[in-house]
């Protein structure tokens, strides 16, 4: 298949067919809603790095829409289109590119998010990228720099599975039994919670999304907002496999900065708790408060983990490095 069959059979389908203009243009053209702003992110995934050489087309389609629409969520944004850049590698055949666009149809209507068009190359090494974009009420985009002292932390989801299953996927040639596994979901197909975050810019001060691992980005929030935070390890949010690895000496450095999470870390005033519980429990988010915020004058803008004796944890790694 060349790279015209492979836009005409494959990707004009599956475009939208407003905006698209049928794949049969130099680029698509969208109208923004009056009075809302724009939110674009970007997000590329190389085979053997950010997925395992020979996954299956669903798993990447499934991490490559996730991992996007994870950016979106974060800034409590509606989605409206995305572009696609493709790499096609050696190993991907028209068979694994058929069932890659079949994929990242299901993927993206399960967002409702269109594909606007894109772009298609060939490689020594396969890699794909979406462009995201979203839109939220004018000047009402979520920010990692709003939180102050003396307030709630939350993380949705659970932490650590994504790094769980990654080993899982690692560990394996085939993909059937695990598949069953709550952590290997996590990994192959994250599901960001989008509907959740669009009415978080009501409650939340600040937030971001955990893609490089809890630690690290729980950083990175304090580093934008000028504050440092209080974790309570023993209130972290943890699926049945990451309570298993911890009971057979996994270690908390491992949960805490292995990446691949995308949930949400948020601040809130103590006030907001009761529409917080209210909002996850309609979204059917599960919501966790696992701190709070305080000033960062006598310290760093850093998060500590404090275990349940009061000791801060050390964390030498807090998170991943892409070089
Ligand atoms: P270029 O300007 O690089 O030559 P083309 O003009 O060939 O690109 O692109 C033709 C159309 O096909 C455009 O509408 C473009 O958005 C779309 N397109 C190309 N590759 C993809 C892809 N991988 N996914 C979706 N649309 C694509
Ligand atoms: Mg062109």
């Amino acid at each position: 298949m060349g790279e015209f069959d492979l836009i005409t059979r494959l990707f004009a389908p599956i475009a939208d067919p407003e905006s698209a203009l049928g794949l049969q243009d130099d680029a698509a053209c969208y109208t923004p809603p009056a009075h809302h702003d724009l939110i674009i992110s970007t997000d590329a995934l190389v085979s053997g790095v950010h997925f395992p050489e020979n996954a299956p087309a669903d798993m990447v389609a499934a991490r490559l829409v996730g991992t996007n629409v994870s950016d979106l969520a974060a800034k409590g944004a509606r989605p409206v289109g995305c572009v696609l850049t493709l790499c096609v590698g050696p190993q991907w055949d028209s068979s694994y590119l058929e069932a890659f666009a079949a994929a990242l149809k299901t993927h993206l209507d399960s967002h409702g998010l269109p594909l606007w068009g894109g772009d298609t190359v060939s490689g020594p090494t396969a890699l794909v990228s979406l462009t995201v974009h979203g839109v939220v009420p004018r000047g009402e985009m979520l920010t990692r720099k709003g939180a102050g002292p003396e307030q709630d932390v939350y993380v949705t989801g659970t932490i650590g599975d994504g790094f769980l299953g990654l080993k899982e996927v690692q560990a394996l040639d085939t993909d059937e039994r695990a598949a069953l596994t709550s952590a290997y979901q996590a990994y192959a197909a994250p599901t960001p919670p989008l509907n959740f975050a669009q009415h978080l810019r009501a409650l939340a001060s600040c937030c971001m999304d955990v893609s490089d691992g809890l630690a690290a980005d729980l950083d990175h929030l304090c580093a934008a907002s000028g504050v440092a935070m209080d974790i309570a390890l023993a209130d972290l949010p943890l699926s049945e496999a990451a309570d298993a690895y911890l009971g057979a000496g996994g270690s908390w450095q491992d949960l805490l900065s292995g990446g691949d999470d995308y949930q949400l870390i948020f601040c809130a005033a103590p006030a907001a708790r009761d529409d917080l519980a209210v909002l996850a429990q309609n979204c059917d988010v599960r919501l966790t408060r696992i701190g709070m915020s305080k000033s960062a004058q006598s310290g760093p803008c850093r998060a500590d983990f404090i275990d349940p004796d009061g000791q801060s944890l050390e964390i030498e790694l807090r998170g991943f490095r892409h070089f």
